[in-house]
């Protein structure tokens, strides 16, 4: 038997003005986002922006339904939208933050196990890392590299691809 350990690095910003000018505009486009959130059930709004290598911006915002699985999280809102609309432009960063009236956000909302792994077969079919902000409204940002420093056991089998 061997033991491994596996340990990830992000960068814990206090402040959106800690940020470069970039990385603040693409929070704040992801707080835009929450606007078109249809979350009556949760009353938890999330909101994602992704930044295209074009300079374009696609929204993601969570949509909930009555029959209750049939929504979809902000980030696989938008990650769809680019891989339908914009395939072969590629994805330099995505912004996600979240709001709700029901109790205090105190620090960044993490994307669920799905949309990181979602996020993950984009970043393999762009062959290119892309970064991630977690932006807590009026509190911290936690940014990385690429999202396998959030899902480094992402799922993934060479042979399905054929
Ligand atoms: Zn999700």
């Amino acid at each position: 038997m061997v033991k491994k350990e596996i340990s990830i690095a992000f960068e814990d910003f206090g402040s959106l003005e800690e940020l470069n000018s970039s990385d603040q505009e693409l929070c704040k486009e992801a707080v835009k986002a929450l606007a078109n959130s249809h979350s009556p059930y949760s009353n938890f709004k999330v909101g994602a922006a992704v930044r295209l290598a074009s300079g374009k911006i696609v929204y993601g915002s969570n949509q909930e339904n009555v029959a209750y699985p049939s929504g979809l999280c902000a980030e696989r809102v938008a990650l769809f939208a680019i891989g339908a609309n914009y395939p072969d432009d590629q994805i330099v960063s995505i912004a996600i933050t979240a709001q709700t009236n029901e109790f205090e956000l105190l620090k960044p909302t993490t994307p669920c196990g799905s949309c990181l792994q979602v996020m993950a077969e984009y970043e393999m079919k762009q062959e290119h890392h892309f970064e991630v902000l977690l932006y807590c409204i009026d509190g911290a940002i936690w940014k990385t590299k690429g999202v396998s420093s959030f899902l480094p056991f992402m799922f993934f089998e060479e042979r399905l691809r054929g």
